[in-house]
């Protein structure tokens, strides 16, 4: 075991900054090796973005920042936790929905097969598209989210979707559909990434959501994202851990003692904490990151649910609203030009519909957020409204409640989001190969028992726990000579 500690004098093994699901992911792993850990929170509740409150008014429980959790599931990370034995989820059977206009949408069943039924002549061709990644979800998961997406260990899946996500990132993405719905479908979920479209960086974001949304849904969990961060900081505490909050770290130089630091933090904030301890090669690497563009957040208070003109949206876990690949792709490119386009891509839930627990009896809540260019200051309130209301007439009326905010307020809220960027470091195809470095260990830094653990290191965003998972796991490999994988089931 390395003896080394940084800092004054304390009882502590691990020390970790940030109480974000990677920050705790962390937390949990090191205290389950059995190690005194300390975690710290600059704000008054752990969970980061994944944490519910009550923006609007009370009773009403809004999800701040992740709502419908697909990679949770996927992440092994989180089937070594237990997660779905230690928090309860709904898997609504429409997991999304894309609205064209009054009549027409493309509905995403849990089942492939009804799915594409659905889309008329475009039937066997979305089925051909997405069968081989439904059927092998589990290994597109362990794929997309292993510690090195760029080392695939089943190349038959690896070359799938490759090859597919190839095919949909590139200006042939229309070629083997006839009608207005897949392709809607397809980039409504690709957008996710906030990136340009198309992209293969963005198409094999898609593919994969898409596939979930077909293998086992996307979940969302009863009482909102905060019950899995509730979950872990249970677990941190059951083995030991403590957790302080209300408490930003300036400095790593201010922290106790510890053998490691592990930082849910991002590359610039790296930078600021370590100061004159980076090594200069290393911080001109972190440099060279980038952050993506940004969200703008609203969050409603509704009298009744959204009134979708199409019967099946009402069934939707999340609606994606923007209208045809075209328009999506062309809001979306206006964005990446830094522009805000007039009729947005916006992403929208409606928890209340599958989890009575987040507004009071007949009431819900609406989550919704939009892209923006990086840092932008605007409100789009007004933009994500009238974006709803073409494909539900008469939502203003049901409105009872609005919170809103920019970008700009987004960083405030949580530094992880430089400009409003959710994925830490936008996730385009070399930052998920190079994130936030290239190296075989990405999350280790050359500052001795210094580990970067969130969504800015390898394999990126989302609710995951992964990136915090491979820091520990790293940690306890280099500074305390263990290659064991500590247990982390509930009944461990
Ligand atoms: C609007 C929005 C919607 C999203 N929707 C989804 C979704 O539906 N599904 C999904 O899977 N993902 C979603 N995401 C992305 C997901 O929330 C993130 O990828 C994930 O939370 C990253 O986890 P993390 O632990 O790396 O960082 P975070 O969750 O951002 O946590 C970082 C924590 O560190 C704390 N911190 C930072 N600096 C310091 C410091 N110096 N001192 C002390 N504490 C510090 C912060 O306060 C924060 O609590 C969404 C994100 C946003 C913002």
């Amino acid at each position: 075991m390395n003896t080394r500690r940084r800092g004054g004098s304390s009882d502590l093994d691990a020390v970790v900054v940030g109480s974000g699901p990677n920050g705790l992911a962390a937390a949990v792993t090191l205290a389950r090796a059995g190690l005194r850990v300390r975690v710290y929170e600059r704000a008054d509740r752990p969970g980061g973005g994944a944490a519910t409150r009550e923006l609007t008014l009370p009773g009403f429980h809004h999800d701040v920042c992740s709502a419908v959790h697909p990679m949770a599931f996927e992440s092994r990370f989180f089937r070594e936790f237990g997660l779905r034995e230690r928090v309860e989820f709904v898997t609504p059977d429409v997991s999304f929905a894309h609205p064209l206009d009054e009549r027409h949408a493309g509905v995403a069943y849990l089942d492939l097969g009804r799915t594409a039924e659905a889309l008329g002549p475009d039937a066997l061709a979305y089925a051909q598209l997405l069968r081989p990644l439904v059927e092998r979800s589990t290994r597109v998961a362990e794929f997309t989210g292993s510690p090195l997406v760029r080392v695939p260990t089943d190349i038959p899946t690896a070359l799938s979707f490759g090859l597919r996500a190839l095919e949909q990132g590139s200006p042939a993405w229309n070629l083997r559909f006839r009608g207005d719905v897949a392709p809607a479908m397809l980039t409504g979920v690709a957008a996710h990434t906030i990136l340009s479209q198309p992209s293969v960086a963005a198409a094999g974001a898609g593919l994969a959501l898409t596939a979930y949304a077909h293998a086992r849904g996307w979940p969302i969990p009863i009482g909102g994202s905060q019950a899995i961060i509730d979950a872990m900081v249970d677990d941190l505490r059951a083995h030991g851990g403590e957790l302080v909050v209300d408490h930003e770290v300036t400095a790593l130089e201010a922290l106790p003692a510890a053998t490691v630091t592990l930082l849910d933090v991002t590359p610039k904030a790296l930078i600021r904490l370590a100061g004159d301890a980076m090594p200069a090669g290393y911080r001109r690497a972190l440099q060279r990151f980038r952050y993506g563009d940004g969200v703008a957040k609203v969050d409603f208070a509704l009298s009744e649910p959204v009134p979708w003109t199409h019967p099946e949206l009402r069934r939707a876990g999340t609606v994606h609203v923007g209208g045809t690949r075209a328009e999506v792709a062309d809001a979306e490119n206006q964005v990446n030009r830094g522009r805000l386009p007039d009729r947005p891509y916006v992403l929208v839930s409606q928890p209340s519909l599958f989890d009575p627990t987040r507004a009071p009896a007949g009431k819900h809540t609406l989550w919704t957020y939009t892209h923006v260019p990086a840092g932008s200051a605007v409100d789009r309130r007004e933009a994500v409204t009238a974006q709803i209301e073409r494909f539900a007439p008469g939502f203003r009326d049901t409105i009872l409640a609005t919170s809103s905010r920019s970008a700009r307020e987004v960083e405030r809220h949580n530094p992880n989001y430089p400009g409003g960027d959710i994925a830490a470091g936008a996730p385009n195809f070399w930052q998920l190969v190079d994130r936030p470095v290239l190296s075989p260990d990405p999350w280790r830094t050359p500052i001795p028992g210094v580990y970067l653990a969130s969504a800015s290191a390898a394999p990126g965003p989302g609710v995951t726990g992964l990136p915090g998972w491979f820091a520990a796991l790293s940690a306890l490999r280099h500074d305390f000579g263990t290659r064991a994988l500590p247990d982390l089931s509930s009944r461990g």
